[in-house]
């Protein structure tokens, strides 16, 4: 089940009664519990909060995506306080976060929240810190464990911690501790949980390993999904009709003409992304597809490449890019019309973000007007259109990426981090340190993104010199990639 918000807030109550239906009063909580909730000045619910807590407090599995900010700590902390029985001193709920910094939040927020029930103990055990300690705390007992996955794993194996009696597993961030490598260890802490239990797991995206959790850890689990309707207002929408046999050059007249620094061209299909690659390569663009049939090695170095902004277009079918979360995009360009208004509406939420400014730029041709009446009927706004032959590019200079990607042959197997990198490029080499974009460690390679008036130095003196004391292969990344 997916819950729209926005065409209810209520999720199940009527629009008119919104004020109402937002307010905490109308979940079953315990009377103190509301009390604390006013004194907190938490006066309604988030809309995380009203899409997810009647879910999890009826005792459903969730998979809910929300970001930092939403709400989200306090919509899986009231559901676990609810379940907890403060006069069993055991733990019987576990929250697991990507990082110790989180961990301290979460632990927070649950304290304040808890504050309505009397002597709930809640214990954050997080890598970084020494072990001992914790290991004291855990002997005098905790109704609630935050921590991060490694360091819950070593309490398991030293016997310090068990966890058969826990009511309810929160993933929090999960998308965050796959990103991080904590599959395995997530794994091996859920399967020291009862199986009957309530799991909640929370994301901003949607990467395949989430789903892949969801299928060995979740029970019948409920989806609450904040659908985004109306596009911000940072978002500015532009239409242009094509002919068919124009459709892809006007993408390079867009380009051309608003010189995005970055920008995701999404096509209906993986043939469509093949044959604008070959057209904007063919026309000195840096530009990269992404589609379901590449290799996982292969989708990695064009994330990597695009995200580091070494990639100034990433061509790429909705499925392929589902899970993306690209924080700087200044246009989305809808090569074809999604016959869906609301991937419409998804594809170009992903720029504008964050208060900057972006571009919707869509193409459409006669056939696809019925569709486009579709996504105004959605968005509530008539359509923008301009003409093609109004396009004039805005610079003679051919449009470059202000990065580009370096490879060094050599990753985590060599126990190489970004700060060796780092260390070598700026210490030793003596490049500055803004000069010096994302680092990515991969299994047997690292990946540098360097702006691109230095890179062939930097090729220089990196392969002249050592990273960790060893000599090292260094190339440019699209040496090695087709385009
Ligand atoms: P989070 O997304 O969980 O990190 O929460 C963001 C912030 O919003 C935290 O500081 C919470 O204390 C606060 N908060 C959570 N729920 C509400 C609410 N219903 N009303 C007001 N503030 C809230």
């Amino acid at each position: 089940m997916s819950q729209d918000l926005s065409r209810d807030p209520s999720a199940g109550d009527t629009p008119a009664a919104a004020p109402a239906a937002l307010s905490f009063s109308r979940l079953p909580l315990a009377p103190a519990t509301l009390a604390n909730l006013q004194q907190l000045g938490y006066e309604e619910m988030t809309p995380i909060q009203a899409a997810s807590l009647p879910l999890a407090l009826a005792g459903h599995d969730l998979i809910a995506q929300a970001k930092t900010g939403s709400g989200k700590t306090a919509a899986f902390s009231l559901a676990l306080l609810s379940r907890l029985d403060a006069r069993r001193l055991s733990p019987q709920a576990l929250v697991l976060c990507p990082t110790r910094e989180l961990a301290e939040q979460v632990t927070q927020e649950i304290r304040r929240l808890a504050r309505a029930q009397e002597n709930v103990k809640v214990l954050a055990l997080c890598g970084g810190a020494p072990i001992r300690p914790q290991v004291a705390s855990l002997e005098h007992g905790a109704h609630i464990v935050v921590g991060t996955p490694g360091r819950l794993l070593d309490h398991i194996e030293r016997g310090s911690l068990a966890l058969d009696t826990i009511g309810t597993l929160v993933l929090d961030e999960a998308d965050r501790m796959l990103d991080m490598g904590f599959f395995e260890d997530i794994v091996a802490v859920a399967r020291q949980c009862p199986k009957e239990r309530q799991t909640l797991l929370f994301s901003a995206t949607y990467p395949e390993g989430i789903e892949k959790l969801s299928r060995q850890f979740l029970r019948e689990p409920k989806q609450v999904k904040l659908v985004e309707r109306h596009a911000p207002l940072t978002i500015r929408q532009r239409w242009y009709e094509v002919r068919e046999e124009e459709r892809l050059h006007a993408v390079s007249l867009l380009l051309k003409a608003y010189r995005p620094a970055s920008t995701i061209a999404f096509c209906n299909t993986k043939q469509q992304c093949r044959d604008l690659v070959d057209v904007l390569s063919a026309q000195g663009f840096a530009a990269l597809a992404l589609h379901g049939d590449l290799e996982q090695r292969e989708r990695d170095q064009v994330l990597i490449q695009f995200a580091n902004r070494s990639c100034s277009v990433l061509v790429a079918t909705d499925v392929a890019a589902r899970g993306l979360d690209i924080a700087q995009l200044e246009a989305v360009i809808n090569v074809d019309v999604t016959p869906e208004p609301d991937v419409h509406v998804h594809r170009i939420g992903r720029t504008g973000r964050a208060g900057e400014e972006g571009w919707a730029l869509n193409l459409a041709s006669l056939d696809e007007m019925g569709r486009v009446g579709a996504i105004e009927q959605v968005q509530g706004r008539e359509s923008e259109w301009h003409p093609l032959s109004e396009l004039k590019a805005a610079s003679d200079e051919p449009l470059l990426p202000p990065m580009v990607t370096l490879q060094i042959l050599g990753g985590r197997k060599e126990k190489i981090r970004p700060g060796d990198v780092l260390g070598a490029l700026t210490k030793d080499a003596g490049f500055a340190g803004a000069q010096i974009g994302k680092i990515n460690v991969t299994d047997f390679h690292t990946y540098v993104a360097v702006e691109r008036g230095i890179a062939k130095d930097v090729v220089r003196k990196l392969s002249a010199g050592t990273v960790k004391g060893k000599r090292v292969k260094v190339r440019f990344l699209d040496e090695v990639t087709q385009r």
